[in-house]
């Protein structure tokens, strides 16, 4: 049993002062004010904030390395690397490509086992049952019309956690597809779409409860066809992932998402590829070579091909922009968590895994802690 202590917990729900977090066996098993007597073990933070640890429920990769690519070895390596960016749990998701491919992808990344590193809380595939229009970096090849018997094959070899699939609802059987799905327990988000309001809305009825990267590989909105940019905005209980890396929206477009959705259901993602963490170069995005130029990945011909973002910059981004903090970090942890369907992370509430970040004064990482033990110290 030990304690952490900061002049500044943020749960991210309250703001406590001068509070203890008392951890055993990797939970959380108290917030206090004083600690019982003969209490020797505290890391004590001066001047600094602990939070929960960042949830990023949309992640290609990072530190050179792309999941859909790299071999078992390489994948323990990134998730080992995750905690650097404050980064406590995550989605990894996958690209548009082949049955096989993606057959492949799933049986090696089910068999990595125990890593000491951000804990895998769920798998996301992003298409390929996307709309050929709005592919953007997904490989046109292989995006191809909805079957639910890949779909279970395949989220088959991930049973204890959280499965979730990217879909186009206005595609041939989009609509019975998402309710197929949902069935089967699997959350369902719509992107890559030009679906309209209406069928927008028809997808979330059927059970659709996030929208991929809001705005970005949507319909524009336009006042008389608002289509399901605006589906989004208005439903109050959809989640939307928002990419604030300052290059996928205008800081004005996040303004505008944050003030429909608010810190409950905007969530922060980065949809970040091998090249986040690293400078410039050539990458691999699951079939594809992305290029990297001053922190943008794009395709050869310019198509933005995911982001370079970490959440800790995200994070510091959104309050660049004017969302406050606490609001911030709500929208890296607790809310990515109840967009997923998470229970146990993103707050610091006695029973939690402490899954803890200690951030300075000017939002630094300063230290993890993945279910109470200490990863990374500046
Ligand atoms: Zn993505």
């Amino acid at each position: 049993m030990f304690a952490l202590e900061a002049s500044t917990v943020i749960t991210p729900t309250k703001i406590l002062k001068d509070t203890y977090i008392i951890v055993s066996n990797g939970k959380i098993v108290r917030l206090a004010k004083t600690l019982p007597k003969n209490f020797e073990k505290v890391d004590s933070y001066e001047k600094c904030i602990i939070a929960p640890g960042f949830v990023d429920i949309h992640t290609h990769g990072g530190f050179g390395f792309d999941i859909m690519c790299s071999n078992v070895n390489d994948i323990r390596k990134f998730i080992g690397r995750l905690p650097e960016t404050g980064v406590t749990s995550f989605v990894p998701s996958t690209v548009t490509d082949s049955f096989e491919n993606l057959k492949l992808f799933s049986e090696k990344f089910s068999s990595i086992g125990y890593v000491k590193g951000s804990e895998v809380v769920g798998i996301h595939f992003e298409g390929p049952y996307i709309n050929i229009n709005m592919a953007g970096a997904q490989s046109r090849a292989y995006i191809r019309a909805p079957s639910v018997e890949e779909v279970k094959v395949l989220t088959g070899f991930f049973n204890s956690v959280r499965k979730r699939v990217t879909v186009a609802p206005e595609v041939e059987g989009g609509i019975d597809f998402i309710k197929t799905l949902r069935g089967l327990n699997i959350i369902v988000s719509i992107g890559h779409t030009e679906a309209s309001y209406h069928q927008a809305l028809q997808a979330f009825s059927a059970g659709a409860r996030i929208v991929t990267h809001i705005f970005n590989r949507m319909k524009s909105f336009h006042h008389r066809e608002p289509g399901a940019v605006c589906a989004a905005l208005n439903c109050k209980n959809v989640y939307a992932e928002t990419i604030l890396d300052m290059v996928h929206l205008h800081p004005a477009t996040v303004e505008l998402v944050y003030r429909c959705k608010g810190s409950k259901k905007m969530v922060l993602v980065t949809d970040s590829v091998a090249g986040a963490g690293l400078g410039d170069g050539t990458f691999k995005l699951g079939p594809t070579e992305i290029n990297v130029v001053a922190g943008v990945p794009r395709l050869p011909d310019g198509t933005l091909a995911g982001s370079t973002l970490t959440m800790d910059k995200a994070v510091k981004n959104a309050v660049k922009i004017g969302i406050p903090f606490i609001k911030a970090l709500e929208m890296a942890t607790l809310t990515p968590c109840k967009a997923m369907m998470v229970r146990g992370k993103g707050c610091i509430v006695e029973g939690n895994d402490a899954d803890l970040i200690v951030l300075d004064k000017d939002l630094n990482v300063v230290a993890t802690y993945l279910k109470g033990e200490k990863f990374f110290l500046l």
